[in-house]
């Protein structure tokens, strides 16, 4: 065994514990802990801690010590997460950061701790609807800044994440959203980009998906009267108005996160022709959006829904933790 005492490593000071009996370090940062609650959560630390030591383990202040590649930010958030309970308690989506999201959740993964993976996921999984009807009545995630639209970065940075730990059910709203990103953004953000090779293959998906989504949604339903329309030339011309207004639906992601479609119908039509275009609209909104995970080559909702119920769920735990929706 060899004590190191240099190169010196930072204590951080709420994870270094005076009766801790092992020092985790990722760059130059250190954690003196308790390795039996490290091993009660992990399924890796539980492995790494049951092997025989070996002649040449490192020693730190009298601790084993344990070199991990993370950054060392990341796991300092981890770490809290794991040892302080109310450091990311469940039911934080609209407070937490998303470097805090990322790095609990990733290592979470990494590490196999699974309540701290079960509680990010719920926090993902109610910032993006799997239900049409679900979406506008969802708050903007606090990680999304105060912007109408989330920037290409932000999404970027989600879909990475998700696919990092396989959450696929989110994929689909995510994927949508981009396909309707600005086009400035695009063009910028690929000249600068660190992570062109996600970005790519991220922007091309989402390119062939907004051609499929425009040759699904026809709008043209908006223009015939209802069969018991009582006043047809009024109406046919309500209508076109209506048509006119809503046509940008078909390039704007509104459809399914804003848009109030009935002040454009209700003046005017017959009541007839006022029922008839909203029903028809939520009814083509509705397959749509069953259809989106298919225009992007993902498994339906069905079986999205299906693996975020497996994914975010207790399993038989007597631990009470709040379970999402
Ligand atoms: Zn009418």
């Amino acid at each position: 065994m060899s004590d190191l005492c240099s190169p010196p490593l930072s204590a951080v000071p709420d994870l270094w514990f005076d009766d801790g009996n092992i020092v985790i370090v990722a760059g130059s940062w250190s954690f003196r802990l308790r390795r039996g609650i490290l091993a009660f959560q992990s399924s890796v630390f539980r492995d790494m801690f049951s092997l025989p030591p070996s002649g040449s383990q490192d020693v730190y202040d009298g601790c084993p010590l344990i070199n991990v590649s993370d950054d060392p930010n990341d796991m300092e958030h981890f770490l809290k997460a794991v040892y302080f309970p109310q450091y990311f308690p469940p039911g934080i989506s609209q407070e937490v950061e998303f470097g805090v999201l990322r790095a609990v959740l990733g290592l979470a993964q990494k590490f196999d701790v699974p309540f701290l993976r079960r509680r990010a996921l719920c926090i993902l999984s109610d910032a993006y609807s799997t239900d049409a009807d679900g979406v506008p009545s969802l708050s903007t995630p606090s990680w999304r800044g105060r912007r109408d639209h989330p920037s290409l970065d932000c999404l970027l940075a989600e879909i990475a994440l998700a696919r990092e730990v396989n959450a696929i059910w989110l994929l689909p709203r995510l994927y949508y959203e981009v396909s309707y990103a600005d086009a400035s953004d695009i063009i910028i953000g690929c000249q600068e980009a660190s992570d062109k090779e996600l970005r790519n293959s991220v922007l091309i998906l989402c390119f062939a998906g907004l051609q499929r989504i425009r040759a699904a949604f026809e709008p043209n339903f908006m223009i015939n009267p209802a069969s018991s329309c009582s006043s047809r030339a009024k109406c046919t011309q309500r209508r076109w108005i209506a048509f006119g207004k809503t046509f940008h639906l078909r390039d704007t992601p509104q459809l399914f996160f804003s848009y109030s479609f009935t002040e454009d119908v209700d003046s005017g039509a017959c009541a007839s022709c006022q029922v008839a275009i909203i029903t028809d609209l939520h009814t083509r909104r509705k397959e749509l959006w069953d259809a989106i995970p298919g225009f992007y080559g993902l498994l339906d909702w069905d079986r999205l829904k299906e693996m975020k119920r497996e994914e975010t769920s207790l399993k038989g735990s007597a631990w009470g933790e709040v379970i999402c929706s």
